[in-house]
């Protein structure tokens, strides 16, 4: 038997989702008796494909193709079931990501497979597998079980433990031949502002305004917080519709799921829609001036206090900290 991963990348980079999904299908392999396999798409991917296999996969699959440059939906399609239709596993993992959502319907149909999104937690049962996905923003969870022949599973981020790569294991890397002969799309070009920011996604520490901020210069104060700490910048949806910062830095249930190893929320009340998003972070840190806020039923740390005071005493602390570095 065998488990697949696809690993997820952005501009050749493996996301550490790809890392976190890996180790939890080697957890699942010691259960199961599986091979763990991964897989790569992309467009000039393959020398990026050799740090997989230092996370446990035994075969990493590459189709690098420059139709695979930047994400559509028919040559992901096309190139992951090429990749599944070779490799025939019993169990495919996906990390989450918005290229993955959109294509993994399409998949799962092709391939008449079992699909089932944004499990947080998956037991291999001898026959198939038990997940748990959460419902209504996170305040429920269910439980599934499935024991068709090709299950496809997309995960949740941060519900699962990263193991140490160990760079001394080595996967065999096989390439695959994908052609796309009926490709009825083209990709054009990505309407995105270039901020030159750390991605909200991809950071180990994320500064989140909420309403608190109030304007733009209770932003510029986080802003500056972010930059001394290496973070990225996130919000809450009031404070997108506010108009002070893009969607696509709005954390929560109809934003972005994050899982830093810091979150910290400035001004922010903690929303159920808020903290489906934010609820896996590794520390979470909360500086609010209402004690009651429900931040502080999920925060590691509160600081209960007025952000346009607590923020400058820790910019000016992070600043002291480095210079004794
Ligand atoms: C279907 C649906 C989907 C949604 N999806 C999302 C989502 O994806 N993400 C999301 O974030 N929200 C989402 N929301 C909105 C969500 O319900 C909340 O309204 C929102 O998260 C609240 O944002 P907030 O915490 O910034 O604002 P508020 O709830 O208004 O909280 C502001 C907080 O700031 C504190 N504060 C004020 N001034 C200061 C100060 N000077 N110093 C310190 N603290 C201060 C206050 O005490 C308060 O706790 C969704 C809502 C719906 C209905």
């Amino acid at each position: 038997m065998k488990i697949l991963v696809f690993a997820d990348q952005k501009k050749g980079k493996v996301k550490k989702s790809s890392f976190e999904v890996l180790s939890e299908a080697v957890k699942l392999s010691t259960e199961s008796g599986a091979e763990v396999h991964a897989a790569l798409l992309g467009s000039g991917v393959k020398e990026q494909a050799g740090v997989l296999g230092h996370y446990g996969a035994k075969t990493v699959h590459v189709v690098d193709r420059p139709e695979l440059a930047t994400y559509i939906n028919t040559p992901f399609v096309t190139a992951a079931k090429a990749v599944i239709d070779a490799v025939k596993p019993r169990l495919v993992l996906f990390p989450t990501s918005e290229g993955i959502k959109d294509y993994i319907p399409a998949l799962v149909q092709k391939l008449d497979g079992a699909g089932i999104t944004d499990c947080c937690k998956i037991r291999w049962t001898g026959n198939g597998v038990e997940i748990e996905r959460p419902l209504m923003a996170a305040k429920a969870r269910s439980t599934m079980e499935s024991s068709h022949s090709l299950i496809l599973l997309t995960c949740r981020a941060g519900s699962f433990e990263t193991k140490e790569p160990n760079p001394s294991l080595k996967a065999e890397i096989v390439e695959h031949s994908v052609s796309f002969p009926d490709l009825k799309q083209i990709f054009k070009e990505v309407l995105a502002a270039n901020t030159g920011k750390i991605s909200l996604d991809e950071a180990d520490v994320v500064i989140a305004a909420g309403r608190g901020v109030r304007d733009a210069e209770g932003l510029k104060l986080l802003e500056e917080l972010a930059d001394v700490m290496g973070a990225a910048l996130g919000s809450t949806r009031a404070v997108v519709e506010s108009g002070l910062v893009p969607a696509t830095l709005q954390i929560g249930q109809t934003g972005k799921v994050i899982n830093p190893t810091l979150y910290i929320g400035c001004g922010v009340s903690g929303a159920v829609q808020h903290t489906a998003g934010m609820g896996n972070s590794k520390v979470i840190v909360a500086i609010n001036k209402d004690s009651e806020a429900p931040i502080f039923n999920i925060a590691d740390y509160g600081l209960v206090g007025d952000l346009f005071k607590v923020v400058p005493l820790l910019i000016e602390a992070v600043k002291e900290l480095k210079k004794n570095a």
